[in-house]
């Protein structure tokens, strides 16, 4: 638990640096991904300022808020099943993951009597990868021609989880391609969105996401060690 502390010490110090290397001068929010980990571990994050959580599954995001409720925000940032929305839509923060028409209709017929919109971001498949989800990068402003025109779904932006590679200018350039389509689709200076997060940078490239404009990284090893998922 001391590592923690330290750990959270010093990856805030990383991603200020990365802020001050960057050409756009942005805020960014650490979210602390706590998947595979319990409550304790929650609460020396909660006790160290963290108030932004990730969680890849719904099973692993309701149990976390049934256990802090309000004293948290909550950020469901794996793919979502059309059958879980459910549980989630009302005490979600943001929505990370969405990338399908039929995800959209769900959420937009759940919220119907929420009496606020669902934030969202569009999920892209930066890296065109058979094993993740998101939406093609060429087809993100179709995608999201479609999405803006339902009432209770509002558009924050779009995420994306870059290739795992090693070859650091790579994985730049998928950043600043992400980048780019965020700016294209906000010129159009479409009412219904407001796309000012870029949600990308995880343990391993969060500081060139962060260089590259990112707003949003979701940290989770680096902050709390390895994860073990037979528990
Ligand atoms: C697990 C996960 C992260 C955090 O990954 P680390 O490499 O542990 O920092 C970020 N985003 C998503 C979608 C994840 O599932």
């Amino acid at each position: 638990m001391e590592d923690i502390v330290a750990n959270i010490k010093e990856v805030r110090e990383r991603i200020e640096k990365a802020r001050e290397r960057s050409p756009y001068g942005q805020e960014v929010t650490l979210i602390a991904v706590t998947k595979t980990h319990g409550p304790d571990v929650v609460q020396v994050a909660k006790d160290c300022g963290i108030t932004e959580i990730g969680e890849n599954k719904v099973q692993e995001l309701t149990k976390k808020m049934d256990y802090f409720g309000d004293s948290l925000n909550y950020h469901l940032i794996g793919s979502l099943q059309t059958n879980k929305v459910k549980y989630i839509y009302d005490k979600v923060k943001l929505i990370h993951s969405l990338d399908r028409i039929n995800l959209a209709k769900e959420i937009n017929k759940r919220a119907k009597d929420l009496g606020r919109p669902v934030k969202c971001l569009v999920q892209v498949n930066i890296g065109r990868e058979e094993t993740k989800g998101g939406v093609d990068p060429d087809e993100v402003e179709e995608f999201i021609e479609q999405v803006r025109h339902f009432p209770n779904i509002r558009i924050m932006g779009l995420m994306c989880l870059a290739p795992n590679i090693d070859d650091r200018e790579e994985l730049r350039g998928y950043f600043q391609k992400m980048y780019k389509i965020r700016e294209k689709i906000a010129e159009k200076g479409y009412n219904e969105l407001d796309m000012k997060y870029l949600s990308m940078g995880m343990s391993n490239d969060f500081e060139i996401a962060i260089e590259e404009g990112a707003n949003l990284v979701r940290v989770g090893s680096a902050l709390f060690g390895l994860r073990d998922y037979s528990k």
